[in-house]
């Protein structure tokens, strides 16, 4: 592995690279670990250091030079006494039950902007059209719940032509604008 795909495993905090691998000429597998000494448990707030047992998930992470990239990240499970029972690590970055990095959602989605076509995304960062569209769509959701705010006080509406295809007629597409922050709504 080159250094700067190196570097930019270790970027994911609070990862460890423990070991990697080629897998056939399309990939590579990295396999990294969690090193705190101490988890706090979720659900009653107290610190273990007993770790309980470990288990491996595999996470799609985003490309290095058109290969494909996937953690392995080995996940501890600590041993909660008040609770009786284990809880796992969670790790910045991964979130919980899920199979694909922030960054590997976020490359998506950025890429879905600036491809041409979304079967250049898909082939890509090698995932099913299913996966892009619903990345897609899952991050402009988040995109317009950090915009959301009240209804503007004075509006504007513009009318854009989009489009002009051969013998049809232009195409229009209406937005509202906000005047007093000056933005699209
Ligand atoms: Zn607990």
């Amino acid at each position: 592995m080159t250094t700067d795909s190196l570097d930019r495993v270790l970027l994911l905090p609070e990862l460890k690279l423990e070991k990697k691998f080629a897998m056939g000429k399309w990939g590579i597998g990295v396999v990294v670990s969690k090193t705190s000494s101490f988890e706090v448990c979720p659900k009653c707030g107290t610190k273990s250091s007993r770790v309980y047992d470990r288990r491996r998930i595999k996470v799609k992470d985003e490309p290095i030079r058109n290969k494909a990239v996937h953690l392995y990240i080995i996940k501890r499970r600590f041993y909660c006494k008040p609770c009786f029972k284990p809880f796992t690590e969670p790790v910045k970055g991964i979130g919980k039950y899920k199979r694909m990095s922030e960054r590997f959602k976020r490359g998506v989605s950025w890429a879905c902007e600036k491809f041409v076509n979304l079967k250049e995304v898909q082939k890509y960062y090698r995932c099913s059209a299913g996966t892009v569209y619903k990345t897609y769509y899952d991050n402009l959701e988040l995109k317009r719940r950090k915009h959301t705010y009240p209804f503007p006080e004075k509006i504007g509406i513009d009318e854009h032509s989009i489009r002009k295809p051969k013998y049809a007629d232009v195409e229009f597409a209406t937005i509202i604008v906000d005047h007093n922050r000056h933005r699209v709504f």
